[in-house]
């Protein structure tokens, strides 16, 4: 495999962005892949390489690259505008179609980043409720704003970046994933507790389930303490189904947040939730928000696009199909006598290595990394884009048919078989 220009590429751009990269995890030793072009489940590289993308831009991509419905859509709002400072059909019809499929979306907010949206939902829920503290899981991920850039490593909350102020994440408290019992202890305790913004089914620690009644749990605790529900759904929305994980597990929380999907391959984000709640939002009430491209008619138009062909026979044929490939990945690695487990949800998967289980953050932190990373570079040899990290997820976009997921396993059954 020849990937020449990409390391040249990579030579050129270090010079102007730290280590060639526009977001940390998208840079692996020695350089990152230049990418050229992408069609369906298909990624070309700059020096022609083809791979089939399993990370499809972590999350966005549901329908594939280059959907041609996606493309065609995007064409006919740039000849009308690109943005105007105003309100716009396309925005509405994208609010409309999210009010209408998200169970807690009575209203929502459009922005332009999952990173906003779960900035300005923890700052609505502070005002909204008068109260500081907000609780998050350890392991999740909200995007980059300081309120959760927090880990509980061992239990103790702290920052992962410098820059942080004390005072900026003094108000977080962190507490283990599938863990009823410290949501439960904590809020009792603590009575400064605005909301807790929680992926429901986490995609940041590789993909973590929800085991059983842990959401409905969730659910009753919050409202026992007059604590407000936030779901993160910015991977999950639209991905598990139409609704989200809200959707899936019938567990209704109080907001959430959305991106990726939502935007068909074009930047965005959302809050949405009850009407009461979202009514605090700047001008109707006193919580500011706002955006210069919030609300992108191209966003918009790609969104429902997007959206629209997603029909529930897609849904089930995703959900079908990442079931597939972690029962064969499970066999292989029985077969081969190989430790691991794969964890799934519709259309998400990833393999730990070392591990029979993983349902949190210290579970997923104590996979075998080297050997995940033995197999990134493995897959990528056998024609795979893999998310270079074991904490990021594989995606199905509806493109991954059967011959290419029976390729894949195939390949990692390889890779197994090639391990001393
Ligand atoms: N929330 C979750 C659950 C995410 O996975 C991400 C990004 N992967 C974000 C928020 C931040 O979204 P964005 O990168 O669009 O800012």
């Amino acid at each position: 495999m020849k990937t020449e220009r990409s390391g040249s590429l990579y030579s050129e751009i270090c010079g102007y962005t730290p280590s060639g990269v526009s977001s940390p995890v998208r840079a692996f030793d020695p350089y990152p892949i230049f990418a050229d072009s992408g069609k369906g489940c298909m990624i070309k590289d700059v020096d022609g390489n083809e791979y089939v993308d399993l990370c499809m831009a972590y999350g966005p991509l549901i329908l594939g690259h280059s959907n041609i419905k996606v493309q065609t859509a995007v064409r006919k709002q740039i000849l009308k505008g690109t943005v105007f400072g105003m309100p716009s059909e396309p925005e509405m019809d994208l609010l409309k179609r999210i009010c209408s499929d998200v169970p807690c979306a009575e209203m929502a907010r459009l922005t332009n980043s999952g990173t906003e949206a779960t900035m300005h939902a923890v700052r609505l829920a502070r005002g909204f409720t008068g109260r500081n503290g907000i609780v998050k899981i350890d392991g999740g991920f909200h995007g980059s704003h300081n309120d959760v850039l927090v880990n509980g490593t061992g239990g103790a909350s702290r920052t992962w970046s410098a820059g942080v102020p004390d005072g900026a994440i003094e108000n977080t408290r962190c507490i283990p994933y599938n863990d009823i019992e410290s949501l439960s202890s904590l809020l009792e305790k603590d009575k400064d507790i605005a909301a807790i913004l929680m992926e429901p089914i986490p995609g940041n620690m590789g993909v973590v389930l929800p085991g059983k009644k842990y959401l409905e749990d969730v659910r009753k605790v919050t409202k026992e303490n007059n604590v407000l529900l936030i779901f993160d759904e910015v991977i999950t929305g639209y991905r598990v189904a139409k609704g989200g994980a809200q959707e899936l597990y019938g567990v209704t929380p109080d907001m959430c947040t959305m991106g990726k999907i939502i935007g068909g391959g074009y930047p965005a984000g959302a809050l949405a939730g009850r009407k009461d709640i979202m009514m605090h939002l700047a001008p109707s009430g006193d919580v500011y928000e706002a955006g210069t491209f919030s609300g992108n008619p191209i966003t918009a138009v790609a969104g429902l696009a997007t959206i629209d062909e997603m029909l529930p026979c897609r849904y089930k044929k995703l959900a079908k199909r990442s079931k597939k490939i972690q029962k064969v990945m499970k066999d292989s690695l029985v077969d081969r006598n190989i430790q691991g487990c794969v964890n799934q949800a519709p259309s998400m998967f990833q393999v730990f290595f070392g591990r029979r289980f993983v349902s949190d953050a210290m579970d997923a932190r104590g996979a075998d990394g080297k050997r995940y990373d033995d197999m990134f570079r493995f897959m990528l040899k056998e024609g795979f884009y893999l998310p270079p990290s074991k904490m990021e997820v594989n995606f199905l976009s509806v493109a991954h048919n059967n011959e290419v997921i029976d390729r894949f396993c195939e390949s990692f059954d390889k890779f197994l078989g090639g391990i001393q």
